[in-house]
């Protein structure tokens, strides 16, 4: 064991919990325990595989106001927020207890037998994952992965352990047995690096940012280990000015500045039609004076602090002073790693605030002249997340659905995660899918299994 680890609060940068700090060799012993454990979770029936998540789901029900409040102290979120996302966590493992017993293959048809595929587990599978959701997130790794038969090795944030690490109790007292879900709370650079390495992890499911995926693909392949990864974004909100304006405005500060921004999905580049720019704009600044930042814990809290003070830094570096600053919200003053809502306009589609992920509550609008411009501004990125189009005109509406080149996109609306609909991202943001029916394609392998009928 490598030392503690210091869990900060963010709204009061004071010491929430101090925890062991997970080294290498944790991580060798907790894929030893995954191993062992393996044949064992495979070989479980489906329908009792199924039960066990049942009664996990319900564990976590139980628990919600718990894990809700530990997650909205930890990573400084409101706690409406928090209780969302706790439920959604409920929801994951409920979706994915269902699937044990329907994960079905094809018979095909071939000539002197019968031709067949099973779906198998991969066996030990580390899952990475950030701090800007940390049990939600985690949940949508490790509901499809256990209920398709494989056991896990769950490295949370550093940042954020806290309710990885309640998970894992949890899951214990409602009879997962001992090995199948091991978590190390430690570093990325060791803790989540060994994972990559170790020859005896079958599959890595990261979420993070773009660039340490891109060094976990490239780690990966030495082993030609499996690996999903859902990574960063900088998501176009875009408004036509035939939209319904007034509620367009209204929606798209939840769209950036929910999590204090630190959300891959964030709409961060909101693209408005040129003609539709001054009312946007008045309806726009009227949503953000009523947002309110503040206290986690306080109910009608819509907005908390960012993660730690480095993030703080890094987001402020896109609002240097001379930046267009054209709206400001509120914050706190004193403790905490507060940052007020800003939103940057005129902004040119080359600046470095419309073009790298920020991470925090600072969006830019950039003025469009038309459909084919939007489109072009639109996908002018390296990532293809998320997305939303504003338009009355229904057909306009589905001709950008198709054109926008990102993995999920909501057309008058912000929202793009469900539990019931696959989740990932195009081009640098990332391979895989997550949610829905597809996640399970992840956590299997397909078995071509040819049985002779000629005697
Ligand atoms: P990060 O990439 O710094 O860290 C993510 C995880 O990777 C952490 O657990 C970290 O300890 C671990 N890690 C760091 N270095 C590692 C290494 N060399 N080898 C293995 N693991 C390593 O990301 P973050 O700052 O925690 O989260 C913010 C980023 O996550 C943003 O870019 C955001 O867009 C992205 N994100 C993406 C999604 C999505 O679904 N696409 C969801 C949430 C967050």
């Amino acid at each position: 064991m490598a030392g503690t680890l210091q869990v900060v609060e963010p709204a009061t940068e004071e010491v929430l919990e101090e925890i062991p700090r997970a080294g290498a060799e944790d991580v060798d012993a907790a894929v030893a325990r995954a191993r062992a454990a393996f044949p064992a979770w495979r070989a479980v029936a489906p329908a009792d595989r199924a039960r066990l998540l049942h009664r996990l789901a319900d564990a976590l029900g139980e628990r919600l106001e718990e894990l809700a409040v530990l997650e909205a102290r930890n990573a400084g979120k409101p706690i409406a927020d928090a209780r969302g996302e706790m439920g959604m966590v409920v929801d994951t493992f409920r979706y994915y207890a269902a699937t044990p017993e329907r994960l079905l293959g094809d018979t095909i048809p071939v000539a002197g037998g019968l031709g067949f595929t099973v779906r198998e587990p991969l066996g030990v599978v580390g899952l990475i994952t950030p701090w800007n959701f940390p049990l939600a997130i985690a949940s949508w790794k490790l509901a499809p992965a256990l209920a398709a038969g494989n056991t896990v090795v769950l490295k949370p944030a550093e940042l954020t352990p806290l309710t990885a690490l309640r998970f894992s109790a949890i899951a214990l007292e409602t009879g997962i047995p001992e090995g199948v879900v091991n978590v190390v709370a430690g570093p990325g650079s060791v803790c989540g690096q060994r994972l990559v390495e170790h020859p005896d992890v079958a599959k890595v499911a990261f979420t993070g940012s773009t660039e340490v995926g891109r060094s976990i693909a490239a780690a990966a392949a030495r082993t030609i280990k499996r690996v999903t990864l859902e990574l960063g974004g900088k998501s176009a909100n875009v408004v036509f000015a035939d939209a319904d304006l007034e509620q367009a405005a209204a929606a798209a500060p939840g769209a950036v500045f929910g999590n204090a921004g630190q959300d891959c999905c964030a709409r961060s580049r909101i693209l408005v039609e040129r003609s539709a720019m001054d009312s946007f704009m008045a309806a726009l600044e009227d949503s953000i004076d009523a947002l309110k930042v503040g206290d986690p814990l306080d109910e009608t809290t819509a907005m908390g602090p960012l993660i730690s003070a480095g993030q703080r830094e890094s987001v402020a570096s896109f609002v240097p002073d001379d930046a267009p600053v054209a709206i400001r919200g509120n914050a706190p003053d004193g403790p905490g790693f507060w940052f007020a809502p800003t939103v940057l306009c005129p902004v040119a589609p080359t600046d470095r605030a419309a073009t790298e992920e920020i991470f925090g509550p600072v969006a830019t609008v950039t003025p469009f002249r038309d459909e084919d411009e939007a489109i072009r501004l639109a996908n002018d990125t390296i990532y293809g997340l998320s997305g939303s189009v504003w338009t009355r005109n229904g057909a306009r509406a589905l001709r950008m659905a198709r054109a926008i080149e990102s993995g999920n996109l909501s057309l008058n609306s912000n929202s793009s995660v469900r539990v019931t609909t696959p989740f990932g991202g195009f081009k640098q943001s990332g391979y895989g899918r997550e949610l829905g029916p597809h996640a399970l394609d992840h956590y299997t392998e397909v078995k071509t299994v040819f049985y002779a009928t000629e005697e």
